[in-house]
């Protein structure tokens, strides 16, 4: 199987402007934003969506979370608020087989999404 667009940020084979990276994921701008702050949090791990979890990714689950806060922190979008996403399969959305949460913010963000 080819590798995804977002294992080969991972590997470093393609450029991106990255935000926080340590042993487990890394955060980066999304190359096409929907929002004044758009950035992508992944984990390393090759995992496909959280349709892909398993019993084992329980604490990934929780550092990736954590790392959201950070990020947000760090992009200074905290006090203002933010929207996290997931998009999970076809229904979903999900354009890129390579789990990421989504961190939108810095304009007000309509609810229900299209
Ligand atoms: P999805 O639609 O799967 O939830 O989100 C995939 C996201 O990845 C999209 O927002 C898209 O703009 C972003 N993306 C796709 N290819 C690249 C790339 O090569 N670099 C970066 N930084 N983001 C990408």
């Amino acid at each position: 199987m080819s590798k995804t667009i977002f294992q080969r940020i991972i590997d470093k084979e393609i450029p991106a402007n990255i935000v926080y990276e340590d042993s487990l994921c890394l955060a980066f701008h999304d190359v096409s934003p929907q929002a004044p702050v758009h950035v992508l949090v992944i984990p390393k791990k090759p995992i496909v969506n959280l349709a892909d979890f398993d019993d084992g990714d329980q604490a990934l689950g929780g550092h990736l979370l954590w790392v959201i806060k950070v990020v947000a922190e760090k992009l200074g979008v905290d006090k203002s608020g933010y929207r996290v996403v997931a998009n999970v399969g076809p229904d979903g959305g999900q354009s890129v087989d390579h789990l990421h949460f989504h961190i939108l913010a810095k304009r007000p963000l309509a609810w229900p999404p299209g």
